[in-house]
Order: C-alpha cells, then sequence, then structure tokens
C-alpha cells in the first residue's frame, strides 16, 4: 500500500472542501476501497473519512423516502420504511455480501464499488483499460465467465458487481450530489456510464463531489415484487445474474405496470424500457414473460466463457417476474 494523509470529516462542507484536493477520495465503510488499496489498485494520496458525517438517515419526503448516503446497508434494509414500502430494495441489499460487511458498508459505498473482474483486481495483469487507460483488455480474450453480455465495448466487458443498484434502477432512484457550490440529482440510470472508450470513468460523478443520498419516489401501489439472485454459492457471493422485478396487476389481472432491471450481466444496473412495455397490458404468462426476457437479451454479445448467461439470465427473467406477478 502506498503512503496517503487522512482526515475525518464532520460535516458535508469540510468533506466537499477536502475531497476539491486532486487525489483526494472518500472513505465511508471502506470494504471494497481499502482491499483495491492494499492490492495496489487504488492510489488516493487523501482519504477523507466521512463515517462520521450526520447522513445516515432514512426518511420520509415528498411522498417518497430519502436514504442518508451513509447508512448501513443493514439498516436500511431493516428500516420500517423501506420494508414495508419498498421490500424490493429490502430484498436486493439481504442478498449482498455478509452480515459483517453489510454492517459496516454505506450506501454511496455500495454505489461506487467497483467490478470484480479477476484482471482489474491483479496488477500483475499489463493489460486493463480499466486500470490502466490504454493499456487493453486482458478479459476480452481470455477467462471471461463472469463478465457482462450486455452494453460492453471493445475497451471493455467488466460487468457491474452489485445488488442494491439494481433494485434502485427498478425503483427509479435519483443519486443526490453535492459539491463546494451546489446540489444536483442524478437519475440513477444516468449515474452509471457505459465503457465506451473510458471505461475507467464509471460514474456521472465530478471530482471533488460527494454523494449525500439516495432518494426513491412513491413506490408503485399495489404491484408484487422480487428480486432473485443467482450466484454460485449462497451467500458472500457476487451475482452471475440477478433480476429486480417489479408487477402492477388492474383489476382484471392484467399488467398495469412492469419494471424489469438486471445485475450481473451488463457494465451497470440493466433496465429494460422495451420489456417492460411489451409487458403492459398482458395477462401474466410463461409466454408474456419470455417475449420481455427476449426483449431483455436481444442486444447480447457473448464471449468464450460467459455464453451460458444468456440462458441463464432468460430463465431467471421469466421466474423472477412469474413470482412478483404472483403466479407462482
Ligand atoms: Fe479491465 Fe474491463 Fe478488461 Fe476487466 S474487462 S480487464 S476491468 S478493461
Amino acid at each position: 500500500m502506498e503512503n496517503f494523509t487522512y482526515s475525518r470529516a464532520q460535516d458535508v462542507n469540510a468533506a466537499v472542501s477536502a475531497a476539491a484536493e486532486p487525489g483526494a477520495k472518500f472513505l465511508g465503510g471502506g470494504t471494497n476501497l481499502i482491499d483495491l488499496m492494499k492490492m495496489g489498485v487504488e492510489h488516493p494520496s487523501h482519504l477523507i473519512d466521512v463515517t462520521r458525517v450526520p447522513l445516515d438517515e432514512v426518511e420520509e419526503r415528498s411522498g417518497g423516502v430519502r436514504i442518508g448516503a451513509a447508512a448501513k446497508n443493514s439498516a436500511v434494509a431493516a428500516h420500517p420504511l423501506i420494508r414495508e414500502r419498498y421490500p424490493l430494495l429490502s430484498q436486493a441489499l439481504l442478498s449482498g455480501a455478509s452480515p459483517q460487511l453489510r454492517n459496516m458498508a454505506t450506501v454511496a459505498g455500495n454505489l461506487m464499488q467497483r467490478t470484480r473482474c479477476y484482471y482489474f483486481y491483479d496488477p500483475s495483469y499489463a493489460h486493463c483499460n480499466k486500470r490502466v487507460p490504454g493499456s487493453g483488455c486482458a478479459a476480452m480474450d481470455g477467462y471471461n465467465r463472469i463478465h457482462a453480455i450486455l452494453g460492453t465495448s471493445e475497451q471493455c466487458i467488466a460487468s457491474y458487481p452489485g445488488d442494491m443498484a439494481v433494485a434502485l434502477a427498478a425503483l427509479d432512484a435519483r443519486v443526490i450530489a453535492r459539491d463546494q457550490h451546489a446540489e444536483r440529482a442524478i437519475p440513477i440510470d444516468d449515474f452509471f456510464r457505459l465503457p465506451g472508450h473510458t471505461p475507467h470513468v464509471e460514474t456521472d460523478l465530478r471530482h471533488g463531489e460527494m454523494i449525500t443520498a439516495v432518494e426513491l419516489p412513491a413506490a408503485p401501489p399495489n404491484a408484487g415484487f422480487h428480486y432473485l439472485k443467482v450466484r454460485e454459492r449462497n451467500s458472500f457471493a457476487f451475482a452471475l445474474v440477478s433480476v429486480a422485478a417489479l408487477v402492477g396487476r388492474d383489476g382484471n389481472g392484467m399488467i398495469r405496470d412492469a419494471r424489469l432491471a438486471l445485475g450481473g450481466v451488463a457494465p451497470k444496473p440493466w433496465r429494460v424500457p422495451e420489456a417492460e412495455g411489451a409487458m403492459r397490458g398482458q395477462r401474466p404468462s410463461d409466454t408474456v414473460f419470455l417475449q420481455a426476457a427476449d426483449h431483455a437479451l436481444a442486444g447480447a454479445h457473448p464471449r468464450r466463457f460467459n455464453g451460458y448467461k444468456v440462458e441463464l439470465a432468460r430463465r431467471a427473467i421469466v421466474r423472477a417476474l412469474n413470482e412478483a406477478s404472483g403466479t407462482v
């Protein structure tokens, strides 16, 4: 690990002021950043500890909910407002990591976690455009079993590893960010960037901006939900494929509202509006859900070792939508 300086901020103003320094990074739970520093992947020159900044409230706001950026994953999952109104988010959070990690990890840190691409984590591999821009991509023709099949580029095929943000994508969340001058709200789909030619730029955050909260609009009324995570073991494993599904039905049993977001298959939480549109007005059935899955996976571009994700995602989507619509 390389030398760095450390300071502890007591409020948001102090934190964003310290963040203006080049090379500064925020330290929340540290469950990903510290690992990356030890491995020589991240090299901040200054760490701003924001664990004492009072941003851990979960509160009602304009019919929706505002979740403070420093709220712990376990506290958010257990909060009555989240359990009652956004159980999809609770389910997604509880499927992530281990209880010990969820007790440390914060909402903002969860959003900022990096991909689990093996080559990214191991600096002995010279070719990783995300770690060293312009160096190539070892995963492209390497062992790419956990990598993305949607939204990739010729520069990077890393997949987004988290669970919380997949549920947030289905719930139309907004990320609230602040710098020294202003606060802004970023729709979650715009918050995460696709790799394109700049895979090292993963989010829309500007230098010096700090995530202060996540806001959720009012939850869709009378909708069923399901978060399905397919992984190699039942806990403390990242998703090979995950599905956040939400289905609301009208009085005749037809689909009134459908939300579908995927994890583990793309460089960011992958919301699928075409699939959602195709389901609206239909009666829930395997046929309708298979068509939705076909829409979701139409642009899939698997590589040598991750072709299995196409069929796995198709089956996971159908299962999650059936669970959410109450047809199983
Ligand atoms: Fe690096 Fe992305 Fe290629 Fe992985 S997939 S080696 S993160 S450029």
